[in-house]
């Protein structure tokens, strides 16, 4: 499933495309022909700038205006760093600018226009038009469906082409050449945020969704198809363009109107591109962004060498300049880009070590990614994981887990109540996300606002959506023998009239296996029984004509156990954690799955005690002679079980186990560290995870505490910092 998601096609575009733009502004075939640097500047190289809002309007907008993705985070981290981008590179051409005399005679007006979008600096409008393109298809959104705002921004593109390349038509119609006149006295080009980047950015967000609208054929198809469709496109493109040019239509030659074709074809042809391994694209991107800035300031960087050394080749030979920028541009954006990298790095590095002071939780994303792949190919192709990360992802840190899981293309979460959804939406996590409990009708706003879908916990509850009116997106429960929540399988009619509420929009439908995970015969006869009930309700629905919505029922046993119930979704937990709920369950799969989650914590204090002495609360442990005790920074708050008091539990320092000395206290814990030579405060201290050659799993400890790992995991505090290694 990782290999489906990689954008190498996309990332390895992003340079070449930098250099187009390099390309538009050196004109390097001027050297040989007006024609040829016409179709290289004025043609090919117009799909560049393009192609980065269709990167935009995938990566960043994607989730947003397709409504499965409310808050504005993503949105809101794009615009601040555009927004950092664009102040720096003012700053970078006011000299340059003054110097050509680009600011003089400068009134609020004229500023207003050129800061908000013509750029401070010729290729800078780049930056206002995306930030005023994103904001605009927001506004829009509050009042458009989906496809209303791909009329409006193709109406608006085609206003912008009229202002463009096609301007010699608008011109002989005075009505229209006054409006025209009129917009171009608050923006010199259409080419702008307003006319030109919104149809961009939805093209990159229709691309994304429907990497396979080709239907139902093979990659390698889809990917011929494309080739042909963008060359096809292309050709009449260029066509289009010298067309323009010969009857002198343009005013200036950024839009075509086969422009949007051919990108959008290109753009599939990329994301459809075979790649091999996943791979680190930063630097990609971040030098594709530096030759963008910086490459008007390596021409004039030129432009004086050439004065200076007198080698006026470097600037009268439009080629050679343009090789010459070319390669100075990547150059110094890659020196850039690597110390950034480096910076970065090492913020990383502090920030991961300032969450290893106390107790904290490591989330191996390896084993975690080896885990998804396990799981995903033991189900059927088209039953998708939607993983529970309810609890705190079972203690394993909810939004570093799901960050994780979302970026191996897991589309679909569930979680216990409302407020984990909202948690996961606040920082950013898109996808699907079924509340599985239940929300008291004052939360139905929280609902619709971070666009969480809700299970119907039964025909009550049903009514009492139905009352809030607005539109929520749920998922029925079924009752087929645990008794917790649903409404009873048996009750036909109240399960269709919940379809019939005009406010709920059912995505899906299912119950929950209550007896999975013992494999004796009268567990598999209840599940079988289950899964009777279950399918009865399905078949009831296809009798009364009712659409089948998504459906599912297994969760991690039943993944194992019960492989034939697959269906659209599994809610998988515990075994996405490596682990399952007993020691004798995850033995079988220990091959297999990978436990994810290690606890650890620091030594705070060393100290000798005496025979005799007593340690910790009460007297429960008396020294029976001196001995050498540390005092650990975890203790039951933090998810350390109370009941490993007294020797019943151990931790790991430098490869030995420190055996629990008296009662664990709410926030440390006492353990004997006599045999284990130089002890320090400061040491590391493994409750759950390797030291050395020693193990303490998961299942250890919940079979000492007499309980599940379900239990131990979900339990891990709040105060424990999560670090994804
Ligand atoms: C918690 C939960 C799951 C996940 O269960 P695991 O056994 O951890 O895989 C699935 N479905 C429902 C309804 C749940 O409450």
């Amino acid at each position: 499933m990782q290999a489906k998601n990689s954008y190498a096609g996309i990332d390895n575009f992003r340079i070449p495309a930098a250099i187009l733009v390099v390309a538009i502004h050196t004109s390097p075939f001027a050297v040989f022909s007006d024609s040829a640097d016409f179709f290289l500047t004025r043609v090919l190289a117009r799909i560049a700038v393009p192609f980065f809002f269709l990167i935009t309007g995938q990566f960043v907008l994607s989730d947003y205006l397709t409504g499965t993705w409310e808050p504005f985070v993503k949105i809101g981290k794009y615009l601040k760093k555009m927004g950092i981008l664009y102040g720096i590179s003012i700053l970078l051409y006011l000299p340059i600018g003054i110097y050509a005399g680009h600011y003089k005679n400068l009134s609020i007006y004229s500023l207003f226009k050129m800061i908000v979008f013509d750029g401070t600096f010729y290729h800078l409008w780049y930056f206002p038009a995306c930030m005023i393109g994103i904001l605009l298809l927001c506004l829009l959104k509050r009042f458009l469906s989906i496809r209303g705002m791909y009329a409006a921004a193709g109406l608006l593109y085609l206003a912008g082409l009229f202002g463009d390349s096609y301007y010699g038509l608008a011109e002989k119609i005075p009505a229209a050449a006054l409006v025209y006149e009129a917009g171009f006295s608050i923006w010199s080009y259409t080419r702008n945020g307003l006319f030109m980047a919104p149809v961009f950015f939805l093209c990159g967000v229709y691309a994304g969704r429907c990497r396979t609208y080709f239907g139902s054929v093979t990659v390698r198809k889809k990917r011929f198809i494309a080739c042909v469709c963008f060359a096809v496109s292309f050709l009449l493109m260029t066509a289009e363009a010298f067309t323009l040019r010969c009857f002198k239509m343009q005013r200036h030659d950024s839009m075509y109107a086969l422009l949007i074709p051919s990108v959008l074809f290109f753009y599939q042809m990329l994301l459809l591109w075979p790649c091999r391994k996943k791979k680190d694209f930063w630097m990609q991107r971040t030098v594709s962004l530096g030759i963008y800035i910086i490459h008007p300031a390596m021409i004039v960087v030129l432009r004086l060498a050439a004065k200076v050394s007198g080698l006026s080749v470097m600037a009268e030979n439009s080629l050679v300049q343009f090789v010459l920028t070319a390669v100075l541009s990547y150059a110094v954006s890659y020196v850039i880009a690597v110390v950034l990298r480096r910076i970065r790095k090492k913020k990383e590095q502090d920030k991961q070590k300032l969450k290893k002071c106390r107790t904290w939780v490591e989330i191996d994303s390896k084993a975690l990614g080896n885990n998804v792949t396990f799981i995903q190919n033991i189900l059927p192709e088209n039953c998708k994981l939607m993983p529970a990360v309810k609890a705190n992802a079972y203690g394993h840190g909810d939004v570093e887990t799901a960050s994780c899981l979302r970026r191996m293309g897991v589309d679909a979460f569930c979680v216990a109540c409302a407020s984990e959804g909202v948690r996961l939406r606040r920082a950013g996590i898109g996808g699907e996300i079924l509340v599985l409990g239940y929300t008291h009708p004052m939360q139905f706003g929280l609902l619709r606002r971070y666009c969480l879908s809700q299970t119907v916990v039964d025909a009550d509850y049903a009514k009492q959506l139905k009352r809030y009116g607005k539109k929520l997106h749920v998922h029925i429960g079924i009752d087929t023998g645990m008794h917790r929540l649903g409404e009873r399988w048996e009750n036909t009619e109240e399960i269709l009239q919940i379809f019939r509420i005009k406010n709920l929009i059912v995505d899906g439908i299912y119950t929950h296996l209550s007896a999975d995970e013992e494999k004796g015969e009268a567990n598999r006869q209840f599940t079988m029984q289950q899964a009777i009930h279950f399918a009865n309700v399905l078949d009831e629905l296809k009798e009364h004509g009712v659409r089948q919505p998504k459906v599912h029922m297994q969760a991690s046993y039943g993944v194992f156990n019960y492989p034939a119930l697959a269906g659209d979704f599994a809610r998988v937990g515990i075994a996405l954690y490596g682990v399952l709920s007993t020691g004798n369950d995850t033995e079988e799969w220990r091959e297999k799955l990978k436990p994810v989650l290690s606890l650890k914590t620091r030594v705070a204090s060393v100290r000798e005690i005496y025979a005799g002495e007593t340690a910790g609360y009460g007297f429960s442990f008396r020294a029976e002679r001196t001995m050498k005790i540390a005092a650990l920074s975890i203790g039951y708050a933090d998810g350390f079980p109370r009941a490993l008091s007294n020797g019943k539990g151990a931790v790991l320092i430098r490869g030995s186990a420190a055996p629990v000395v008296g009662m664990v206290c709410m926030d440390q814990a006492l353990v004997d560290v006599t045999e284990i030579t130089d002890v320090r405060a400061g040491d590391v201290a493994v409750v759950i995870g390797i030291s050395r050659e020693k193990e303490i799993s998961v299942c250890d400890l919940a079979e000492r505490c007499g309980t599940i790992t379900n239990d131990i995991l979900s339990r891990i505090g709040e105060r424990a910092q999560r670090v994804v290694v």
